[in-house]
């Protein structure tokens, strides 16, 4: 299908983007266009007006703040972001995310912003984001604001953010530096295609030392925490894997589709967790 007739418009600046969607509402910012040019290609989207943010110098970098916290731009790509000194360091799980989305070109191009803007429940790099306590940055017509990542998930392409809101970055505190374990990802096709069960499984050896998470994507309307399970975990460790197996197992809400059943997901959340669990274990033998 033909892209239906839109307007392009390059900005400059956050306030430049911010203004020319209050002057045309209904426009779409544009950013790697990975999601947004398919959806509009298929007829689902038609925006009048595509405000292009990959210009704006603001959102192009990847800064360290002077408390230690890690600054991400809307317009970095993925790529970037995975090859980052800072972000292999402190924050792996999220460089892991970041590579299991589609293939190399693919990752040069769209970036982890527009990935959790999307909303996918199949968005891989939100699990990461979920696990590390990640905070995003706001800015639209009535000002700024800072959104818990764990809050800006509301459904299945829906997010928190308000008519017009950009967001200018994703912050990773410093405190989730000690973050380690593994991204469990089943897809049909490696590079192709969105994860049909993801699963995180995560142990802090930084600040709370001991502590756990597990993060679920394509089992639920968003990508999920599970604390009660990460809770079972911090008690009893790998030999409590069966039993937060079965919690994550009750907790996700998988629907059957074309990538696979819910009964298929359930089951997989259920294995996954305990690989993960068992993986972390190893690791401290
Ligand atoms: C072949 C293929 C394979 C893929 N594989 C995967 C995969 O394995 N895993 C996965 O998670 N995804 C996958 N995707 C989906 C997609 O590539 C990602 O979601 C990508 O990260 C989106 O980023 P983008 O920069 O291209 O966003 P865009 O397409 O530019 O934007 C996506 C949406 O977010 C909005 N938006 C973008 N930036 C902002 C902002 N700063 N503030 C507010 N709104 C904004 C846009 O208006 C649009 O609605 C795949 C896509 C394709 C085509």
């Amino acid at each position: 299908m033909l892209l239906s007739r839109f307007e392009y418009a390059a900005a400059r600046t956050v306030e430049e983007a911010v203004s020319r969607w209050g002057e045309s509402p209904g426009a779409a910012y544009l950013a790697g266009g990975t999601d947004l040019l398919t959806q509009m290609r298929i007829g689902k989207r038609a925006p009048r007006l595509l405000i292009d943010i990959k210009r704006i110098d603001d959102l192009s970098a990847i800064r360290e703040r002077t408390n230690g916290d890690l600054s991400i731009g809307a317009a970095v790509p993925l790529a970037a972001i995975a090859e980052h000194p800072i972000v292999r360091e402190r924050y792996p799980l999220l460089a892991e995310c970041c590579t299991r989305v589609g293939a190399r070109p693919l990752r040069s191009r769209a970036t982890m912003i527009g990935n959790i803007c999307n909303a996918s429940p199949a968005a891989d790099t939100a699990v990461a984001l979920l696990a590390l306590d990640a905070e995003a940055a706001a800015c639209g017509p009535s000002g700024s604001r800072a959104i818990r990542i764990a809050d800006f998930f509301t459904g299945p392409g829906e997010t928190s953010l308000l008519p017009g809101e950009l967001v200018t970055e994703v912050v990773l505190p410093l405190a989730a530096s000690g973050w380690r374990g593994a991204y469990f990802r089943l897809s049909r096709r490696r590079g192709m295609d969105l994860a049909t069960v993801g699963v995180l499984v995560a142990r802090s050896n930084g600040e709370d030392p001991g502590r756990h998470r597990v993060a679920l994507a394509s089992v639920a309307p968003t990508p999920l925490r599970v604390p009660e399970a990460e809770a079972c975990l911090d008690r009893n460790g790998a030999a409590a894997a069966p039993r937060a197996a079965e919690i994550a197992r009750e907790a996700c809400r998988p629907i059957t589709d074309l990538r696979g059943t819910a009964a298929y997901r359930r089951e997989m959340v259920g294995v996954l967790v305990r690989r993960g669990a068992a993986a972390l274990d190893r690791r401290t033998k």
